[in-house]
């Protein structure tokens, strides 16, 4: 018998990978907000229509790519994050794996603009299929520009199973407020449809937090802070009445990364469990820094699971500085009840 093995053509390589990544417009959202933000980016603008399916484009005031830089980035596996194994290990950015770009380039019609602060022109690409078909000098603002168009117009199938307009916006929406919860250092505006949907200024995570849930949790919030000499936990969890039956509202970051983990998820629960409704959730946003040698980041496609050393220590501390913060609040089970 002959040999039957080929290796696949690097475009339709590239389609394949970009299911993992790219699962929906959302996708497409997070990955660029990060790369904007792993960008030092300041102000970072969102602009969106037909829930992504038509136009997904950020526009940010980042450090920017010399011309060979924003060719290279479409490659699959090109990142200027990390150069070796040790680098997975000391994680400090959003991106690593340099495949985001790649994958959108293989699913849509995409153009970049980019400009380094200190070059006079920047560079405009634009790219379909995966195939360069344009690449020239261009004016622009300093920092990067992405716009994504027509995500799968190759990939029927891929399109088909999107769910309807209102179904991905809030994909896109939970994916917008996950890295502006994460950065409120940096200015984020989001345009949906040619209008503006929301302006958040740089501010305080307090603030942030109460723009993006809602004003109503003003003093509903109760401050967590902890640290031991290799753990630091800071954020909020809403006071016991503010626990709702659906799950949503909480938010659970780990070096500035959104995950989710059920277990850490109990840990803040079982923490309030005795002064809400067993059906009940409680509403957190909270963020654990860890030191990046103790975590594997690079164990889920989207990067929303991680791996810890020590999971049990994790919630051990987590569930205790929870305790506390509830406790230094004065609110405790026997007061609760007593209300
Ligand atoms: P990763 O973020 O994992 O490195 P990406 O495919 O998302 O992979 O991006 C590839 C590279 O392109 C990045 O490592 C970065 O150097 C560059 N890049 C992407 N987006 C931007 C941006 N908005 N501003 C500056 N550089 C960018
Ligand atoms: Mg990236």
């Amino acid at each position: 018998m002959g040999d039957k093995i080929q290796l696949l053509p690097e475009h339709l390589a590239n389609q394949i990978a970009a299911g993992e990544v790219i699962q929906r417009p959302a996708s497409v959202v997070k990955e660029l907000l990060e790369n904007a933000v792993d960008a030092g980016a300041d102000d970072i603008l969102l602009i969106v229509e037909e829930a992504g399916k038509r136009l997904i484009q950020v526009v940010d005031n980042g450090c920017g790519m010399s011309e060979t830089d924003a060719r290279m980035s479409f490659e699959r596996h090109a990142t200027s994050k990390i150069r070796d194994i040790d680098d997975l290990y000391r994680i400090r950015t959003m991106g690593f794996r340099g495949e985001a770009l790649a994958s959108i380039a293989a699913v849509a019609e995409v153009e970049m603009r980019t400009r380094p602060a200190d070059q006079q022109l920047g560079t405009c690409i634009e790219i379909a299929n995966g195939r360069i078909l344009r690449q020239e000098p261009c004016a622009c603002q300093p920092g990067t520009q992405v716009q994504v168009k027509n995500l799968f117009f190759s990939v029927p199938a891929r399109r088909h199973f999107l769910k309807s307009d209102a179904v991905e916006l809030r994909h896109i929406w939970e994916e917008f407020n996950r890295v502006a919860l994460a950065f409120p250092e940096v200015g984020f505006s989001f345009i949906y449809e040619g209008e503006l949907q929301l302006r958040l200024e740089k501010s305080s995570l307090k603030q942030r937090v109460l723009q993006l849930l809602g004003k109503s949790y003003a003093d509903k919030l109760i401050a967590v802070q902890e640290k031991t000499p290799d753990l630091y936990i800071h954020g909020f969890v809403g006071k016991p009445d503010t626990a709702k039956k659906s799950r949503g509202d909480q938010y659970f970051f780990v070096n500035r990364r959104f995950i989710r983990s059920n277990y850490l998820h109990h840990a803040i629960s079982s923490a309030l469990a005795p002064m809400i409704p067993a059906d009940s959730h409680p509403v957190y946003v909270l963020f654990l820094n860890v030191d990046p040698a103790e975590i594997d980041v690079n164990v889920h496609p989207t990067k929303q699971e991680i791996k810890f050393g020590d999971e049990k220590m994790i919630y051990a501390f987590v569930q205790a500085a929870v305790r506390h913060a509830l406790a230094v609040a004065s609110v405790t089970p026997a007061l609760d009840f007593e209300l």
